[in-house]
């Protein structure tokens, strides 16, 4: 379980929270990937496409034993497991998987950027990412974290809707 990854989980159709439940059941119930941090639940605004219902964000980190494209298919799988399906560009998804960070590594293939190249400048993933890793730095950020949210427009969209239970960060969130 040698690398660390950090994944933004976002779902606005159906049980919001069951899908993001049950996204990380499948994602971590498998040997080779475990959970070892979850942020609070926010309810967000929904950005990029307007007219669709507000989401559920959320920010993970894991430890695994795959490299970043094995972890990338787990994640499109576990998206396709909860019928994700790709309709409208960030339109309405049932469950979103997108991986933020792998070690510290910077990955640029077809199927695959990361760091996330849009994280930067979206506030339903910085302000949960903070909650987990107030301390991260990654090559294109030119502040600290704190400081680049203070800057986003849409931070106001970001409400935590089931905060974090206290010290039991291990564990996914109760209902
Ligand atoms: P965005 O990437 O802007 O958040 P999205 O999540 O709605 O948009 P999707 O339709 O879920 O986009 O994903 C399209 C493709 O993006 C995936 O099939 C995957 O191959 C690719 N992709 C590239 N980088 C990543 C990443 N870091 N995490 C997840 N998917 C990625
Ligand atoms: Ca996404
Ligand atoms: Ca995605």
């Amino acid at each position: 379980m040698e690398n660390t990854a950090l994944i933004a989980i976002g779902s606005n159709i159906g049980n919001r929270y069951d899908n993001m439940m049950n996204a990380i059941k499948i994602l971590t119930g498998t040997p080779n990937i475990r959970l070892v941090k979850c942020s609070s639940i926010y309810e967000t605004d929904p950005v990029g496409y307007e007219e669709q219902d507000l989401f559920l964000n959320m920010v993970i980190e894991v430890n695994t034993a795959l490299n970043a494209m094995e972890l990338l298919d787990r994640c499109l799988e576990t998206e396709l497991d909860l019928g994700r399906k790709r309709e409208i560009r960030w339109g309405p998804r049932t469950i979103d998987l997108d991986i933020l960070t792998f070690n510290q590594e910077n990955i640029e293939t077809e199927k695959l950027i990361v760091p996330h190249p849009r994280m930067l400048e979206r506030a339903f993933v910085m302000i949960p990412l903070h909650e987990i890793k107030s301390d991260l730095r990654i090559s294109a950020m030119e502040k600290p974290l704190d400081a680049l949210i203070n800057e986003l427009p849409d931070k106001e969209g970001v409400r935590i809707w089931k905060r974090r239970n206290g010290e039991d960060v291990f564990a996914p969130i109760e209902s």
